[in-house]
């Protein structure tokens, strides 16, 4: 069949299969899976992203869109081709305090309205961003690289995190305690801390702004959001779109530029109550620190270094496959990549063998190409990164079973790769990669396996691989990490909690969990009541 005729097909039936809810998503579905087929070139995506009036280079500062103050602008440049993208606003702490002011004002009114009131608003939002996957996922691979599937995968994911959070919180309840006194009424209210300053990385730029801001607007806070340098293009696209949808001005501002002049104002401002950020565990601890000046509440995810574990009695298939998702899922670069691939003695070769044949069937290359699974890496930077820790794994008796260098297409295009023979005391084993390596370690027993997994302070994301149920459990609990996942791959959702235990942070995202970040607790009592 045709496209055109799968598509006739789809809406004849559907209708009547399916209703029409389940229909706009079978659609949906499609529409994505026809797009990903399509090659295209980073200038006719721009022009697209450009049409549909996404492409914003200026600050967004209570409601109105702005220069940096002296006019200075940034390079935003396309990882795939080393093209810059755009020339943006470089703001600093002038802007920073000015969009923390628009915030404060704001608050006012937004923190007012009821919870169906926001929920409206943000519900034309969340329409908006699935109105325009296309160009916004477009925009994502433009800027970060990621292959365009990817791109519109992303927008998915932030859009899922504002629809839960415009749900979730109608059921924010407080709580009414057992009076203690025969006169006395007392309760439990829930208020919306203030000002939130939101600081986000580059891997996933729209789905962390998203991740960020909705639990935050949906409990009645405001936001002054600093998306990342290196990819400020869609976090500005979804500020557009908060526009569009009738969010009223200063309720969400947007800064990027000079990072520590901007990091610096909201700490030293008594006015943001609250910082929520996701990046590095060097600057995480460094804003903790800083914010104890004014002492705000802190939601931090930070480092990973994940174990996956996988026992003599795993399903190798199952295992390949979970693995493959979630290691290679953004070329590596996510928090809850597994970096330490602890695999016992008994199956070791069998799944390293399959493991490197699943590898070689990846396909590197520009985002937009057809077929294409891997991106390039951010940076050059991460280049190097990546390189020293193969070199140094490699000096020290690791094999490479596939890859090990950069890509024929040079820039910063790495080979996905995997290497055996991997020990603890190399680098490898205790830095969080952010690429396309897989470093199998072996292990003889259970109890060894557990220590490894948490001889590390990260604490973020663990994966375990057995068809043994009560194996299961025992490393299930034994395992020191917030998340854990069990014969599955990428298993975060937006009704999840997400977060670490030890170094890898402090808070949960997305789940009922995630909005208590955003709240102050009132202990209300009301005495002489009878
Ligand atoms: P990565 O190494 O993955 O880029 P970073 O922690 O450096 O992670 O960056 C994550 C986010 O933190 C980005 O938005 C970046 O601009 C911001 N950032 C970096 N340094 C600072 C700082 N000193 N103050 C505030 N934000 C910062």
């Amino acid at each position: 069949m045709t496209y055109g005729s799968q598509l006739l097909f789809i809406v004849s039936e559907g209708f009547s299969r399916f209703g029409f809810h389940n229909l706009l998503l079978i659609c949906h579905f499609y529409r994505q899976n026809f797009l990903i087929q399509i090659s295209m070139d980073p200038q006719s995506a721009i022009a697209q992203v450009k049409r549909a009036g996404l492409f914003r280079t200026q600050g967004l500062i209570g409601g109105k869109w702005m220069d940096a103050y002296d006019g200075k602008t940034f390079e935003v440049y396309n990882p795939a081709t080393g093209e810059v993208l755009a020339n943006v606003a470089c703001m600093g702490k002038k802007e920073a305090n000015d969009a923390i002011a628009s915030a404060h004002a704001a608050f006012t009114s937004w923190s007012k309205l009821t919870t169906a009131e926001r929920s409206k608003l943000m519900r034309k939002w969340y329409d908006l961003l699935i109105a325009h996957q296309t160009e916004l996922g477009q925009l994502i691979t433009l800027e970060q690289g990621k292959p365009v599937a990817e791109g519109y995968n992303e927008v998915l994911i932030g859009a899922s995190c504002l629809e839960f959070f415009l749900e979730e919180v109608k059921h924010c309840y407080g709580d009414i305690i057992p009076q203690t006194q025969a006169d006395r009424r007392m309760f439990v209210l829930k208020q919306p801390v203030g000002v939130v300053g939101a600081i986000t990385p580059w891997n996933l730029p729209l789905a962390m702004a998203l991740r960020k801001v909705s639990p935050a607007m949906a409990c009645g806070c405001t936001v002054v959001i600093k998306p990342s340098e290196l990819t400020p293009l869609s976090a500005l696209a979804v500020a557009e779109l908060a526009l569009q949808a009738g969010i009223p001005p200063g309720v969400f501002n947007m800064v990027m530029g000079f990072a520590p002049e901007i990091g610096d104002a909201f700490l030293a401002s008594p006015k943001v109550r609250a910082i929520t950020f996701t990046g590095s565990t060097a600057v995480g601890k460094m804003l903790l620190a800083g914010a104890a000046q004014t002492v705000k509440k802190t939601s931090m995810e930070l480092g990973g270094n994940a174990p996956s574990m996988i026992f003599d009695d795993a399903d190798l298939e199952v295992t390949v496959k979970g693995l493959m998702i979630v290691k290679f899922f953004n070329c590596g670069q996510t928090c809850i990549s597994p970096n330490r691939i602890l695999v016992q003695e008994g199956i070791h070769d069998k799944f390293a063998a399959a493991l490197t044949k699943a590898v070689q069937t990846l396909r590197v290359g520009h985002g937009f190409d057809e077929g294409v699974t891997q991106g390039p890496l951010i940076n050059q930077a991460a280049l190097h990164k990546i390189e020293a820790l193969v070199e140094d794994a490699v000096s020290q008796g690791a094999k490479v079973l596939v890859g090990g260098k950069r890509h024929s297409l040079g820039l910063t295009f790495y080979e996905p790769t995997v290497l055996v023979d991997v020990t603890s005391d190399m680098l490898i084993s205790s830095t969080e990669i952010f690429g396309p390596v897989l470093a199998l370690q072996r292990f003889k027993t259970e109890e060894e396996a557990i220590h490894l997994a948490n001889d590390s302070n990260a604490g973020l994301a663990g994966y375990i691989y057995t068809e043994n149920l009560r194996r299961c459990w025992r490393v299930a609990e034994a395992i020191e990490f917030g998340i854990v996942g069990v014969n599955d791959g990428l298993i975060p959702a937006a009704s999840a909690p997400f977060g670490g235990f030890k170094q890898s942070g402090l808070g949960r995202e997305g789940s009922k969990y995630g909005l208590d970040d955003f709240l102050e607790i009132k202990y209300l009592c009301l005495g002489n009541m009878v």
